[in-house]
């Protein structure tokens, strides 16, 4: 492609995604089409002969975008909605462009000290303490192996005999995270709730000491700050202290809400994690990142460094003691140029730009639920915690069942739905910065109206 025709090829990619930005609350939310529908309309066989830009842009205008299921979109409330922001996609393009890969500080200079300066900002945006060590990766579930496998090798024992904490309100990539780790199903221990859905310190304590008299060997306990299926906090101090009191490494999830930190408000959300030995927070989650960038901090380096450092001669460098390696604190070698995405978003939106998204996703929130709380026909089912609304029609499982799939076919909006305490609900997440009140309106008219 010579430079004339990237430059042409280049606006013409830069005008559609303006436009698709501008217009994307025209688009259903959920995708129209059924498994297998895309696949049946793409050629079998890969092309033999090389094909003219507009016609594969056409292509992607006109088959993958209709079989797309819209994040962008201002009504996407599913899961924890999220938002690509125009800066940081600009910066995805300077990323490919430059096709950097941080495996070792000399592969990139700047990828490497770009990640350490942009994680360093939003280590103290999210008032962590100066000993936590930054690096990037691809999702929450990669950064809570990590975790788990540095636990794994400080506790010493084999891992058939070692035992996991985490609530019964944690992610499943806790679960998978620590059987990849060669931790034993039957030793990954779910600590009941409370009834605000966070971890019991006391049931914990007595897990361990259980554990400890039947001759296991326990080693981590996972919190959750945020968790998904009611953004329930765990007591973070309280289990620091029985970590603390059995020499356990304690890891937190904060993938979703840990992010809330940097604003003021939710300053709460991170109490006590200053006392854990890792953490893992997702900036493609609140932050307005694409996917995927995922913030894994840790304040014991040294054993991430201990198992994950496995240097072969082609890779040795004699370099400068400064000049840090990310490929010796992780399992990938090749590591994208995620941080300039971060930094983009970081310097464009600033602190207070960005704490006052999540102020205003919190604030709709709370007002959504205040229409649900009015209406006798409705029941909230959890706490409004952050920007998540848990919520159901009173009475059996089947009417929310069909109210959610009526509403999700309709193309208005997406929701997801959770079960708490054997119930179905449906969970309503605000988390696209174009999401506005008028939005939430649009589906709470749905949702109450009988006919909806
Ligand atoms: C979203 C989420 C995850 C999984 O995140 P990925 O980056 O998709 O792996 C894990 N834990 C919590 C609490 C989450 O909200």
């Amino acid at each position: 492609m010579s430079p004339e025709e990237f430059r042409r090829h280049g606006h013409d990619v830069i005008d559609w995604i303006a436009d698709y930005l501008a217009d994307i609350d025209r688009y259903p939310v959920l995708a129209g089409v059924n498994p297998g529908d895309l696949a049946a309309r793409l050629p079998a066989d890969g092309p033999e002969e090389g094909e003219p830009m507009e016609r594969i842009l056409a292509d992607f205008r006109e088959t993958i975008v209709p079989a797309l299921t819209q994040w962008n979109h201002p009504r996407f409330l599913g899961y924890f909605s999220i938002s690509s922001s125009p800066p940081a996609i600009l910066a995805e393009a300077l990323a490919a462009a430059v096709n950097a890969n941080a495996m070792l500080w000399r592969t990139s200079p700047a990828g490497t000290e770009l990640e350490q300066v942009t994680l360093g900002w939003l280590r103290q945006w999210l008032g962590l303490p100066s000993d936590y060590f930054g690096i990037i990766f691809d999702t929450a579930s990669t950064s809570s192996l990590h975790a788990i496998v540095c636990a794994r090798e400080e506790a010493a024992a084999p891992a058939s005999e070692l035992v996991l904490y985490c609530s019964d309100q944690a992610h499943s990539s806790i679960e998978k995270a620590a059987v990849t780790a060669g931790i034993p199903r039957e030793n990954i221990r779910k600590i009941p709730s409370d009834e605000r859905f966070r971890m019991r310190p006391d049931a914990l304590e007595r897990e361990v000491q259980n554990d400890i008299v039947e001759g296991r060997r326990p080693f981590c306990v996972v919190a959750t700050a945020g968790a998904t299926p009611a953004a329930s906090v765990d007591p973070v101090p309280a289990i620091a202290d029985v970590c603390q009191r059995h020499n356990l490494w304690l890891h937190v999830d904060a993938a979703y809400a840990g992010i809330a930190a940097i604003s003021g408000t939710h300053r709460g959300v991170l109490a006590g994690c200053d006392r854990a030995q890792s953490l893992v927070t997702n900036p493609h989650k609140w932050l307005l990142t694409p996917v995927d960038c995922s913030v894994f901090y840790t304040r014991r380096p040294e054993v991430q460094r201990r198992v994950f450092s496995l240097t072969p001669e082609y890779l040795r460098t004699a370099e400068d003691p400064r000049a840090l390696n990310f490929m010796d604190y992780g399992l990938p070698l090749g590591r994208r140029f995620r941080a300039v995405k971060l930094w983009f978003v970081m310097r464009y939106y600033g602190r207070k730009g960005l704490a006052a998204v999540i102020e205003r996703h919190c604030a709709a929130a709370r007002t959504f639920a205040s229409w649900v709380a009015e209406d006798p026909r409705f029941e909230l089912c959890a706490p409004v915690e952050f920007s998540l609304v848990c919520f159901r029609l009173r009475g059996p499982d089947e009417p929310n069942r069909e109210l959610l799939d009526r509403i999700n076919a309709s193309g208005l909006a997406l929701l997801s739905h959770t079960v708490l305490r054997g119930r179905f609900v449906l969970r309503l997440a605000v988390g696209n910065y174009r999401t506005e009140l008028a939005d939430l309106e649009r589906v709470w008219r749905f949702l109450a109206s009988p006919s909806g």
